[in-house]
């Protein structure tokens, strides 16, 4: 094992010591966030992930020369834990957030052909930000526009701490405050679905609320967008490997871990092939089905409740043309299967032609569509969407499926969703789909990495670091 840089009050080598060693199992945010925290907390921590790199569900491949992204990924201004993180692994600069909110929304099911709206904010205050941007928002009729405004005030004012709205589904409600069929897919469901991974009608009312509230309805800026500029897997694998190996994280790729236990001085035994890893804390930071298979007897009242937790899929369909077709960064569509397009040149290092990511979420109905079914699906779409493609040539089409990309964010998910303290003494569970009261995002996982090593910390008798990102209060 290697030692580091401890920054806050380092543990002195005493062996034999107690709360000095903890294992991280899962290098996906979570985890690597729960094995940053832990080391500047000067804890001595291992991090261990089964795949060769590190990042989980956020990474990046080589396809050629070309450096793809599994899945496209934002974040937003009101993401203050993930800001942290890349703020911690120094990686800000490379995922900047846009001045202001404004997504460009082409409408190609018009009569008159297409029809580009925005959704952008201004410099007033909330509810106002938004005012202008929906009251010339060209996608719903004058009635529409008057009656979403009428619901945002309405689920401005829900209680997130109300654990009834985790019952209903999100569909139900935007119906019963006089949301037609087209307001909810021209506006809460152009975002919600890409924010919770659900339509409307399948999506928990607390969640939901709690996105449009935070995002929309909290600060001006809150909903403001950034996306990483860079492949994923420089933030998430390269510059986190940096932060952890010069914190003094040991931290090893291609290790399963198959089985952990307690001795009876509860001092913790991960199992990984070749090595039993001895911790006074672990924290378990893998997917919802690992982490119940991984779990022993009695850490959880009801562990076979991990596994009714469902998953969502997300679809990204790639296409590189031979030429420049888009001029703006992204845009989200509406009249087309297509639902939101990135542009990908720069990221992935192509150097002539231009590359763009379709992201499709909720995609359950196409994620195991062969690509040729989806590849005369999308490019005639595109063409609707984007004329400058239709002459264009299609260098390279291909397809990433993330099958279980989400927990499923459905009304009831709420109460099986664990916090991060187990029953066992020195166990503590991470990961998105823990209860932090967010969708599975990013934002979701470093917060669960941050109260995983909170909790621990707070076990071992060891200062939370001061620089560690804090909870807001509760209004
Ligand atoms: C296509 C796609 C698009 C997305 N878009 C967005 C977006 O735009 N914005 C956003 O905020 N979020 C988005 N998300 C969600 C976001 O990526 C996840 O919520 C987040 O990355 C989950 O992190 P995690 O650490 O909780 O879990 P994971 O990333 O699943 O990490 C768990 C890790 O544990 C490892 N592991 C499992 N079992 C073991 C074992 N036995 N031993 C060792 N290691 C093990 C796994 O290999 C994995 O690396 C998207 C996800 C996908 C797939």
């Amino acid at each position: 094992m290697s030692d580091g840089k401890q920054p806050d009050e380092p543990v002195a080598d005493v062996p034999g010591r107690p709360g000095r060693d903890a294992v991280v199992i899962g290098g996906g945010l979570a985890g690597i966030t729960a094995a940053l925290a832990l080391a500047d907390a000067g804890i001595r921590v291992t991090l261990i992930e089964g795949r060769p790199r590190l990042g989980g569900l956020a990474f990046s491949f080589q396809r050629g020369e070309l450096t793809v992204d599994n899945g496209q990924h934002v974040y937003l201004r009101c993401c203050t834990a993930y800001r942290w993180f890349l703020d911690r692994i120094e990686g800000t600069a490379l995922a900047p957030l846009q001045d202001r909110l404004d997504v460009p929304v082409l409408d190609v099911d018009k009569p008159e052909g297409r029809r580009l709206g925005r959704l952008r904010r201004d410099a007033l205050p909330v509810p106002l930000h938004l005012g202008r941007s929906l009251a010339t928002y060209p996608h719903l009729s004058l009635a529409e526009r008057a009656k979403v405004g009428r619901a945002a005030l309405a689920l401005k004012g829900l209680d997130l701490a109300d654990p009834t709205l985790d019952t209903q589904d999100f569909g139900s409600w935007l119906t019963a405050h006089g949301q037609s069929a087209r307001a909810v897919e021209a506006l809460w469901d152009l975002v919600g679905v890409a924010t919770l991974n659900a339509v409307a009608g399948d999506a928990s009312l607390g969640l939901a609320a709690m996105v449009f509230k935070t995002g929309l309805l909290s600060d001006p800026g809150a909903a403001d967008i950034g996306w990483a500029r860079v492949p994923l897997g420089e933030l998430h694998d390269r510059l986190a490997r940096k932060a952890l190996d010069s914190t003094g994280v040991r931290t090893e790729v291609r290790t399963r871990v198959t089985s952990i236990s307690t001795d009876e001085n509860g001092r913790w035994s991960v199992q990984v092939p070749g090595e039993t890893l001895q911790a006074d804390a672990v924290v378990l930071a893998v997917p919802q089905r690992e982490a119940h298979d991984l779990l022993p007897a009695g850490a959880l009242d009801a562990p076979e409740q991990l596994l009714d937790i469902g998953t969502a899929p997300i679809l990204n369909v790639h296409v590189v043309y031979d030429r420049k077709v888009l001029n703006r960064p992204f845009f989200a569509a509406l009249g087309t299967p297509v639902q939101w397009v990135f542009d990908r040149t720069d990221a992935s290092g192509l150097r002539e032609g231009q590359y763009l990511a379709l992201s499709q979420s909720a995609a359950h109905d196409e994620i195991d569509e062969p690509v040729g079914a989806l590849r005369e699906r999308y490019l005639p779409e595109l063409e609707r969407l984007l004329p400058g493609t239709r002459g264009a040539e299609v260098m390279d089409f291909f397809v990433t499926r993330e099958r279980t990309a989400t927990f499923a964010p459905v009304p009831g998910v709420g109460r099986l969703r664990p916090g991060a303290r187990t029953k066992a003494p020195g166990l503590y569970l991470a990961g998105a789909w823990t209860a932090t009261g967010w969708p599975a995002t990013m934002e979701s996982a470093v917060r669960s990495g941050v109260s995983a090593a909170d909790a621990a910390l707070s076990a071992l008798g060891r200062p939370r670091p001061s620089h560690l990102f804090e909870f807001e209060e509760a209004a």
